[in-house]
């Protein structure tokens, strides 16, 4: 059983939560007794181990949006199982909440409620049912068949690469290894086919991405130059042997040997300017074309990488090292003291080191980041006031992002150049009530 134990005033605890307390002064502590009549939402809570403070050796804390409650185990043993039970039940809860948000209910076949429908239809019987992901996914254009060896009903597909594969060639795919090809099964992996990957693949799909990784096979096919064809890699039919396509899909990906290339003046920089354009304008399929077509990464690609006038802070030289202006450089890295941020109060206008992955948080377009992110854009990069594309996302209230993020891998603890963590900027913002984000501020 458990002891009640009182918690104090606001100084007996550290770290986030001792901020959260004294910003929104919410009510902390409960009377003896209080617990057992109370029902506590496990599902906008987290619970924390006091294992800092000797005072509170034997207690954790369970975090709800509103109060907080302190209790305290006979022993160490004891005080691990509730930890461990209740934390499972956060999380079951949480699993299943996010599993109902995320299931599209289709709307009723009209038939089902035509006065000219005569007996029980299996819908009616069963209910309304989401149609299997590989159906959805298979109706987009050229996903009838593998993107390599055109088998029929493709049940493969690579993540990142946004087709779909026959079993053979994803094994071929999956020897490539993940910086290449992220492969999953459409049957197997359901908990991948989130809303987001699903768009995403409704705007590739094996047609369009074809025409980039094999755009020389296209050509050559409409302006009808057998020889030309002849001298490239034959794409392979389903029963040719597996070497034949492991051959044509290396040369694909790998060497890119099919794409065609921009017309490039040698020692042209690479498409910077043209990709940070494509995501400002939320062009996905010109993102996609761009990161398939250049020799290097270009994921991370930053504003000052793209921007060929002069910057809006002026960034102190090695040389220029005096106290006076290693200070003066320190101080206009604080957010608050950018008069662009504080001028509109729009974070994004001031985008001086911000990545890609900002400028498609200030879009806004979940389906763009998640290209950006199966591309392996830096999910932690923190522009020139240190702020991260989650502080960036807290800042412009967009919730349904910011959690986008946090489910990717966004660090919330990571803080800015005013020393404030993400958590920390939504709290300033006012009470969280988003109690999904409220969760997954506190867990990262
Ligand atoms: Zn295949």
């Amino acid at each position: 059983g458990y002891h009640h134990q009182h918690t104090g005033s606001a100084g007996d605890s550290s770290g986030v939560f001792a901020k959260f307390r004294a910003k929104h002064s919410r009510s902390l502590s409960f009377n003896e007794g209080t617990l057992g009549s109370r029902t506590v939402d496990l599902r906008a809570s987290t619970i924390k181990l006091d294992t800092e403070d000797t005072d509170l050796r034997l207690c954790f804390r369970i975090l709800t949006p509103l109060k907080t409650y302190t209790l305290q185990a006979e022993n160490g043993v004891d005080r691990m199982d509730w930890v461990n039970k209740i934390t499972a039940v956060i999380v079951s809860l949480l699993n299943s909440h996010i599993q109902q948000q995320h299931v599209e209910i289709p709307r009723p076949p009209s038939n089902v409620t035509s006065p000219n429908s005569h007996g029980t239809s299996e819908i009616e019987q069963t209910g309304y049912r989401a149609e299997p992901i590989s159906s959805v996914l298979r109706k987009i254009p050229g996903n009838d068949v593998c993107a390599e060896c055109s088998a029929a009903e493709p049940d493969w597909a690579s993540l990142n690469l946004g087709i779909l594969l026959c079993i053979e060639c994803s094994g071929v795919h999956r020897n490539l290894g993940v910086h290449i090809s992220k492969v999953r099964s459409l049957t197997l992996d359901v908990k991948v086919w989130e809303p987001s990957i699903v768009e995403l693949f409704c705007t590739l799909g094996n047609a369009y991405c074809n025409s980039i990784w094999e755009g020389s096979l296209l050509k050559n096919e409409s302006v009808d130059e057998p020889k030309a064809t002849s001298t490239s890699v034959p794409k392979p039919c389903a029963k040719d042997v597996i070497s034949l396509k492991e051959k044509y899909i290396h040369a694909k990906y790998v060497d890119k040997l099919l794409i065609i290339k921009d017309a490039l003046q040698p020692g042209d920089p690479p498409n910077l300017t043209n990709i940070w354009q494509a995501v400002k304008t939320d062009n996905i399929q010109e993102v996609y074309r761009l990161l398939a077509i250049s020799e290097i990464n270009i994921v991370n690609t930053t504003f000052d990488d793209v921007v060929s006038i002069e910057l809006y802070h002026h960034v102190v030289d090695a040389q220029d090292s005096s106290l006076e202006s290693q200070k003066e450089e320190k101080e206009q890295h604080d957010p608050l003291d950018c008069q662009r941020i504080k001028d509109s109060n729009d974070p994004g206008n001031c985008l001086q080191g911000c990545s890609l992955l900002h400028l498609a948080c200030q879009g806004g377009n979940c389906v763009m980041l998640e290209l950006l992110l199966q591309f392996g854009a830096d999910i932690n990069m923190r522009d020139f006031h240190g702020r991260t594309p989650l502080h960036h996302c807290v800042a412009l209230g967009n919730n349904s992002l910011a959690k986008h993020l946090l489910r990717r891998g966004a660090k919330s603890s990571i803080t800015d150049e005013g020393g404030l963590s993400a958590l920390e900027r939504a709290m300033e913002k006012g009470a969280i009530k988003d109690e999904e984000l409220f969760i997954l501020l506190n867990g990262s």
